[in-house]
């Protein structure tokens, strides 16, 4: 396996660090796994004077799967908007055809108290987001803002989706069902948008070729209210490119530490980038402060959905779960009682778990 490693900005390198060590430790165990460094975001631009610099672009197209630390730095605010960090990110997504972006929200019982919902609403929590990346209204026509002939203004998006594009979306849910509860909760509001009537034949449809999962249908509204009141009742959720973003973001914060989250991005192949759901934090870079425990799960992540490698996958859950359990915490997670480690402690906590 080929891996294209994307350290970026702020934190970036410093939690990929940590990643990269894991990876070392499975490499001693004689995984084979290569990996070959590029820079992105400010750090592409520094490097090549572009966020995204023609060869990243291309060791992450040849990799089989790439694993990106983080992007953006306040330094780079006032450049023009082609050349900022975030643009790399964006170009990397599209460039690579990545459609599907699955987010887990998982709460370790022991980290219970860091979230802001009652512990007993949110312990245990294992949920996933599947969120269509490449589509919907933020990629619509017609849109714009142009003037009427009474003279005022008037702004236009258009909500669309294909059945090609439904139908492959609702797959990756159906198949990621099969590997965790075989549940899917598919999110539309087909009572008053058509877009999202097709959405709901078309899941209809794919359910009939998974008659062991079991497809439920909620419009977005409520699932933006169960998602705070009972958390727990799903599995997978699937829904189009704007909902997804704004349940994804309700749904992380459930457990309360942006820094446990890891997600990913896979193309129609399962090919895809792995990368935490947080930023470059450049308040806390270079102080190694920083919790690495998303881009690790990210790496997990990697073996589970694009090298169908659930053993390795389930090893590094574990040895996660395993320090979390043995009372190791970087700041963003630590409480009374609990062990402060750094950065690279936390990296090596979890080497010594493997
Ligand atoms: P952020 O996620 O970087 O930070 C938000 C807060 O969470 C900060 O206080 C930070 O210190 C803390 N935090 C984040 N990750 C942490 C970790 N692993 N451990 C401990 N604490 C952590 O969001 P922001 O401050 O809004 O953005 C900072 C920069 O990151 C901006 O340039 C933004 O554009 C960029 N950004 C990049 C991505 C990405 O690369 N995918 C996503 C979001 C924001």
């Amino acid at each position: 396996m080929k891996l294209a490693v994307l350290p970026g900005d702020g934190i970036g390198p410093e939690i990929v660090a940590q990643a990269v060590k894991v990876l070392d430790a499975l490499r001693h165990d004689g995984l084979q796994v290569e990996m070959e460094e590029a820079p992105i975001g400010g750090a592409g631009y520094e490097a090549a004077k572009d966020p995204l610099p023609e060869a990243t672009f291309k060791l992450a197209q040849e990799a089989d799967a790439v694993l990106l630390g983080a992007v953006g730095d306040w330094k780079y605010d006032s450049l023009p908007r082609d050349l900022r960090p975030e643009r790399g990110l964006l170009r990397i997504r599209k460039g690579l055809n990545l459609f599907a972006n699955l987010r887990p929200a998982l709460l370790y019982p022991e980290l219970a108290s860091a979230s802001t919902l009652k512990p007993e609403v949110v312990a245990g929590l294992d949920l996933m987001i599947v969120r269509e990346l490449t589509g919907d209204i933020y990629f619509g026509q017609p849109r714009g803002i142009s003037t009427l002939e009474d003279g005022q203004r008037e702004g236009i998006n258009t909500m669309r989706y294909n059945e090609t594009e439904i139908r492959r979306i609702g797959r990756i849910a159906f198949d990621i069902a099969m590997k965790r509860n075989k549940k899917v909760c598919s999110v539309d509001k087909a009572n008053v948008l058509e877009s999202t009537e097709l959405w709901r034949q078309v899941m209809i449809e794919i359910a009939r070729d998974y008659p062991e999962v079991e497809l439920s249908h909620m419009y977005v509204d409520n699932a933006a209210m169960q998602l705070v009141r009972a958390p727990k009742q799903f599995d997978v959720m699937v829904t189009g490119n704007i909902f997804g973003d704004i349940l994804s973001d309700e749904a992380s914060m459930l457990t309360g530490s942006i820094g446990m989250l890891p997600s990913a991005s896979l193309d129609e192949h399962n090919k895809g980038m792995y990368e935490p759901s947080h930023g470059s934090a450049p308040d806390i870079a270079g102080k190694d402060i920083a919790n690495p425990l998303a881009t690790i799960l990210s790496v997990a992540m990697m073996f589970k959905y694009s090298f169908d490698d659930e053993a390795t996958a389930s090893r590094i859950d574990n040895a996660v779960k395993k320090v979390i359990a043995a009372g190791y915490r970087t700041g963003d997670i630590w409480t009374e009682g609990c062990t402060k480690v750094s950065c690279s402690g936390m990296g090596d906590a979890v080497v010594a778990a493997l």
